[in-house]
């Protein structure tokens, strides 16, 4: 299965992907997270993605598709993958396309997940991360059964740099001017299946699998 989750910035891209990814037993790309892997080992290419980050900016589109390409060589994506956060630009999804296809391969599906804007940052700004495991809760729609510990591995959670309400109200300006558009390019190519993404974490996850698989609800 070789997927790709669209949806703004807080709308379960991230949660749903941990399942989705563990369901078909492929790799879970999340450019973001890439970044802030980098970021955190403070190499040059974190040093890059910083500043744009902080801003709620994308970073250019250039540095994203080169590391992305990088990934998809790898020998774990044979089978399939799951990008996550990547693409955000119509620019970034033709590159993605020509990457494909000189891999000899192409998508199955874009997973939208659709989110009213209120709720986005509520989201996002619950939002809590370890920093030993990468799992996501949220303070008041997911949270730990110990406030601030991870219920996975008992490591410490921790809260974005842009996960604050500016730089999140920033960063679905940039969605909804850069990345919506890609809506209508992959609904033209066949490729969308929009999923409601209001719904609870469990109810949004059966209803992608439904998706996925072609049964009616
Ligand atoms: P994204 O990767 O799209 O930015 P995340 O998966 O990180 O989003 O989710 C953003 C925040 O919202 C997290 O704190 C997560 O725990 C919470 N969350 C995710 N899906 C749901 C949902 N269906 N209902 C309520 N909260 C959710
Ligand atoms: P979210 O889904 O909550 O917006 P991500 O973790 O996917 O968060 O992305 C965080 C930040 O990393 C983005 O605001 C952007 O600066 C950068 N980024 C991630 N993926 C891309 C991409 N495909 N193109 C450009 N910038 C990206
Ligand atoms: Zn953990």
């Amino acid at each position: 299965m070789r997927l790709i989750l669209l949806g703004p910035p807080g709308a379960g891209k991230g949660t749903q992907a941990v399942s989705i990814s563990e369901k078909y037993k492929i790799p879970h790309i999340s450019t973001g997270d890439i970044f802030r892997y980098n970021i955190k080992m403070q190499t040059e290419l974190g040093k890059k993605a910083k500043g744009y980050m902080d801003q709620g900016l994308l970073v250019p589109d250039e540095v994203v598709v080169e590391i992305v390409e990088d990934r998809l060589k790898n020998q774990d994506c044979k089978a399939g993958f799951l990008l996550d956060g990547f693409p955000r630009t119509v620019n970034q999804a033709k590159a993605l396309e020509a990457v494909l296809s000189k891999m000899n391969t192409g998508l199955d599906k874009v997973v939208n997940i659709e989110v009213d804007k209120d709720i986005l940052v509520q989201r996002a700004v619950g939002r809590r991360i370890c920093k030993n495991c990468g799992a996501t809760y949220h303070v008041e729609f997911n949270p730990p059964e110990k406030s601030g510990i991870c219920d996975k591995c008992s490591g410490e959670l921790y809260q974005r740099d842009d996960d604050n309400e500016k730089t999140v109200g920033k960063r679905i300006e940039v969605y909804v001017e850069e990345t919506k558009p890609l809506i209508d390019f992959y609904r033209e190519k066949n490729k969308l299946v929009t999923i409601d993404g209001k719904n609870d974490i469990n109810i949004v996850f059966d209803e992608i699998i439904e998706a996925l698989e072609g049964n009616s609800l």
